[in-house]
């Protein structure tokens, strides 16, 4: 099977966006490969952040992932910080990226601009350090939403820039596009973001979801319960492609362009299905809750795992570039 890697920041609550745009798509496929999922926090600490909220942002977010349908046993979790080879790789493909290249780099051109005080380094950097992470592991797989093909696409240049100098060594990878779309945020404007408050948290209780979802934008032509919609112009209905039945949704959808339907009663049916979804997931973190040394124990054993294979793929490198004295005495 091929090795899959993909990555996660430890930024804060799960909402419904990143459920719905990844997570449960990593979910679905993680059997189907050998699969490296990573707690990106050396990623994380590029942008300002509260040190003592970290370590709690990394455990709540492993807790979370395992209650989402991570497979605790077979699938590798672990903490990227907790495996030095990734930013030993990150260094040395450094040594071999041109600087043009990173400048290019749209996510380090958005994020110059909305850290215009605190801009790093590392913020630069990050693209390499992806594919570090990508390329420790030999990734051949590496499952993303369009906005990231760039820095797919980025990692197999550095691959081919590796290979070219140094022997063949690192696949190209491939980027596994996911069919699930961007989830808006419940205010309808933009890609739903904690940063943007705009979130259905994945925990949320019924009553905490159904307090977002009342007061939530729907199609602005909506003024009265007898003007018809265009669903396709509503936030509600992005929602209810995500969880509703299709049969349900194609009823919905006449129900809203005739005005058979009124918006509360739709919001309504979406919470049913919406919470179908997020109810279980709920359940199965109140019981892992109970047993966090559970899931310490085995980011560890994870991290152990990691640092063996990474370990590997340093040697190999080192080798390769005649950094390997101390291995030939
Ligand atoms: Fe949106 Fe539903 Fe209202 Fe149509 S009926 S505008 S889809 S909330």
């Amino acid at each position: 099977m091929k090795v899959l890697f993909t990555g996660i920041q430890p930024t804060g609550d799960i909402h419904i966006g990143n459920y719905f745009g990844a997570i449960a798509n990593w979910v679905r496929i993680q059997h189907d490969y050998v699969p490296f999922i990573s707690i990106v926090d050396l990623h994380a600490i590029t942008i300002p952040y509260e040190t003592a909220e970290m370590p709690t942002r990394v455990e709540e977010l492993a807790l979370t992932l395992y209650t989402a349908g991570l497979d605790f046993k077979t699938t590798t979790l672990f903490v990227q910080s907790e495996v030095p080879g990734h930013a030993d790789l990150t260094w040395i493909f450094n040594t071999i990226t041109p600087l043009g290249e990173l400048e290019r780099m749209t996510q380090f051109k958005d994020k110059r601009e909305q850290f215009r005080a605190t801009v790093n380094v590392g913020l630069l950097d990050y693209p390499v350090l992806q594919a570090a992470d990508i390329l420790i592991y030999k990734g051949e797989v590496v499952p993303v939403g369009q906005d990231q093909v760039q820095h797919v696409e980025f990692t197999r240049e550095v691959a081919r820039h590796f290979n070219a100098r140094f022997g063949d060594t690192f696949p190209e990878c491939q980027a596994l596009l996911t069919a699930t779309p961007k989830v808006m945020g419940l205010d309808g404007d933009a890609k739903m973001s904690k940063s943007k408050g705009n979130t259905i948290g994945l925990l949320e209780t019924p009553e905490q979801v159904w307090a977002k979802l009342a007061p939530a934008k729907t199609d602005p032509a909506r003024v009265r319960r007898t003007d018809p919609g265009t669903p396709e112009k509503c936030t509600i209905w992005s929602y209810h492609l995500l969880v509703t039945p299709e049969a349900e949704r194609a009823e919905i959808h006449t129900g809203c362009t005739t005005a058979g339907i009124g918006c509360i009663d739709c919001k309504r049916r979406l919470h049913k299905h919406l919470m179908t979804v997020l109810d279980p997931i709920r359940a199965r973190y109140q019981d892992l809750s109970g047993r966090k040394q559970e899931v310490r124990d085995r980011l560890s054993a994870n991290a152990e795992h990691c640092r063996t294979v990474a370990g590997d793929t340093i040697l190999e490198v080192k080798g390769k570039m005649g950094l390997n004295r101390i291995w030939k005495i």
